[in-house]
């Protein structure tokens, strides 16, 4: 059964051609993995998953995460991607849609903890008012990070930032920092 929620994720692909995963319902849990792919596709990206409700809520980051405080990463929302994605590694063909190859290059837990208002906001809510504060545990990818919708221009562009606590590591960028998947070890050149 495929989900409305997924609908444009379905028409952006031909799954005769591509070996992406098909959009399922899967049921719901209390789970919150996220996801980081390495996409090599016309240009290397950072696509930066967070399960949501049954679907992974998407932004690919052009330059990566960064676990230096001092970086805003750009990270433009995505349509929502079924949860099997979360494990896709492969070669999407040529003249498909994000033609090129992905890995997952970091995975792990992640935990909502917005607050506004002395309030503690769900997923929903703190996407909804564009600032999600989240921790990451993830095997490269960990500590508090926030996701800010930019004011102004396309409503889809939010920033990235690296809390500055104990994980912060100015001298680590994700775009020359360990490529390879934390899956099959293989770098993004497979
Ligand atoms: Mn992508």
């Amino acid at each position: 059964m495929s989900d409305q929620r997924l609908k444009k994720y379905m028409e952006n692909r031909d799954f005769k051609k591509t070996p992406e995963p098909k959009a399922t319902i899967q049921s719901l849990d209390e789970s919150n993995r996220f996801v980081v792919q390495m996409h090599q596709a016309r240009r290397l990206h950072f696509d930066l998953r967070l399960e949501v409700n049954g679907v992974l809520k998407s932004w690919a980051v052009p330059k990566g995460p960064s676990m230096n405080p001092q970086h805003k990463r750009l990270a433009v929302q995505v349509e929502d991607h079924p949860l099997e994605y979360a494990t896709f590694e492969g070669i999407i063909p040529e003249g498909e849609y994000g033609a090129g190859t992905v890995i997952v290059w970091d995975r792990g837990v992640y935990r909502n903890i917005t607050v506004k208002n002395r309030i503690e906001q769900s997923m929903e809510q703190a996407i909804e008012a564009g600032h999600i504060t989240f921790l990451l545990l993830g095997r490269k990818l960990k500590g508090e990070f926030a996701l800010i919708r930019l004011k102004g221009g396309k409503e889809n562009n939010w920033l990235l930032i690296k809390k500055n606590d104990e994980w912060a590591n100015p001298a680590y960028d994700s775009a020359t920092n360990e490529p390879q998947s934390v899956l099959s070890g293989s770098d993004y050149k497979i």
